[in-house]
């Protein structure tokens, strides 16, 4: 498998006044191509550091830079280059010729510091800039092939593509590719699902787990091919795991958010859904329309924060929340009542809990969140306690619950 070091330079970057979007960029380019890569690196312009960088970098098969390929002084990417390679620096008048000709069709001035681009040594490929002046590099050094690409990210993609890729090719250097499949887990965390998998895990795959603050695991399921063709037991192996999810009743989605899993689950199932919310403010609904075409299935909500609201808006009694009190089985029940009658929706769901970070007046913990379910004129309530959670994550969740608990049930 050929491996990959990317070396992004710029102070900018190292001063944490530019994202380093390269470097993200590249390694998702490189990925694609079926290439590891095994090191990324931020370097301020300064010469020997850049050279350090690159020594570090030596044992991957392709190092590739973004920035300091400008005509400036502080753009010293391409010496720092000539010196790791042990090479001298020579004028290269056709080079010149072309970034003059650039300039000038382009009307702009040409100034004797852009000469500093025309500067390369012998053997080194030139990759034409043809969104800006300072051209990139490609050479081989020893084993390794070394590529320099500007820092604009404009000109370092189409550089990248029109440019890059071809010599890869021509080179032989695009060998196998990664088959990866890719699906959400809820409610369960990360070591959960590594411990279900433990007795499973031959090694097949380059297992991933990578936890998302919108409350759910993304699981990677990786395998390299030699050949770039996808391997024959590749679907069984992602179905044997698939399978102990279920088998522990883990809830997963393919890899698309959960609102839309659920709006076009409803529209195959021709359901309309309401909203009553109390202390997820709105946000079931707002996370809910991100999908486009929602309207189709989605009739409205209620954001009922008060008691008083929820009476007048919804028509909860007044008994049930001297009772039992806002955050219960009881309220919830008729705030999802109180937005079926209004809505006429087949299903119909009200949250109310405690956001936190402390107890509600009533004594109710943080964390406590009740749910009330109207689906096709089946009801239930349960609660839920997500204790040790920030405000946001608590609300995270509840909506997430939602989501899953109406999936599971018109799946
Ligand atoms: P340079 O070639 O180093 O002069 O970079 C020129 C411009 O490219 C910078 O001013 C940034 O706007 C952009 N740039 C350089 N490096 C990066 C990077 N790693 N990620 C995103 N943009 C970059
Ligand atoms: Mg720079």
């Amino acid at each position: 498998m050929t491996t990959v070091a990317i070396i992004a330079v710029g102070s900018e970057l190292m001063r944490g006044k530019m994202n380093d979007t390269n470097s993200t960029y590249f390694a998702r380019w490189f990925e694609n191509l079926g290439m590891r890569v095994k090191y990324r690196v931020n370097v301020a312009d300064v010469g020997s550091e850049i050279v350090a960088a690159m020594r570090f970098c030596k044992d991957a098969d392709i190092l590739v830079t973004t920035g300091g390929l400008g005509p400036t002084k502080d753009d010293l990417t391409r010496i720092a280059a000539a010196e790791y390679a042990g090479k001298e620096l020579v004028f290269f008048p056709i080079l010149w010729k072309k970034i003059e000709t650039y300039l000038k069709a382009k009307n702009y001035p040409i100034y004797e510091s852009n000469k500093q681009q025309a500067y390369l040594w012998d053997g080194v490929e030139v990759l034409d800039n043809d969104c800006g002046t300072a051209p990139g590099l490609f050479y081989r050094n020893g084993k390794q092939i070394v590529v320099l690409l500007p820092g604009p990210p404009s000109e370092n993609k189409v550089m990248a593509e029109n440019k890059l890729l071809p010599r890869l090719e021509k080179y032989n250097i695009i060998q196998g590719k990664f088959f990866t499949e890719v699906v959400r887990t809820y409610g369960i965390g990360e070591s959960g699902i590594a411990d279900l998998f433990a007795a499973n895990d031959d090694g097949y795959f380059e297992l991933g787990y990578y936890f998302s603050i919108e409350g759910y695991i993304e699981l990677h399921f990786r395998r390299f091919s030699d050949n770039g063709v996808k391997p024959k037991d590749f679907d069984d192996k992602v179905a044997a795991y698939l399978k102990i999810l279920a088998d522990n009743k883990v809830f997963y989605t393919e890899d698309k958010p959960i609102e839309q899993v659920l709006y076009e689950t409803l529209l195959k199932k021709k359901k309309t859904i309401s909203f009553a919310e109390s202390c997820t403010g709105g946000k079931v609904s707002s996370t809910f329309v991100k999908t486009a075409g929602v309207s189709q299935v989605y009739a409205g909500a209620v954001v009922s924060y008060t008691a008083e609201m929820k009476q007048k808006v919804l028509g909860v009694s007044a008994d049930t929340i001297s009772q039992h009190g806002v955050v219960s089985a009881a309220t919830v029940k008729e705030m999802a009542a109180g937005i079926k009658k209004i809505t006429g929706s087949n299903i119909a769901v009200a949250v109310s809990g405690v956001a936190g970070p402390g107890a509600d007046t009533d004594g109710n913990p943080a964390g406590l969140v009740w749910f009330g379910f109207d689906i096709d004129g089946k009801t239930e309530e349960f609660s839920v306690k997500l204790a040790g959670m920030r405000r946001e994550q608590v609300i995270q969740k509840a909506v997430n619950q939602i989501f899953v608990y109406v999936l599971l049930k018109i799946k």
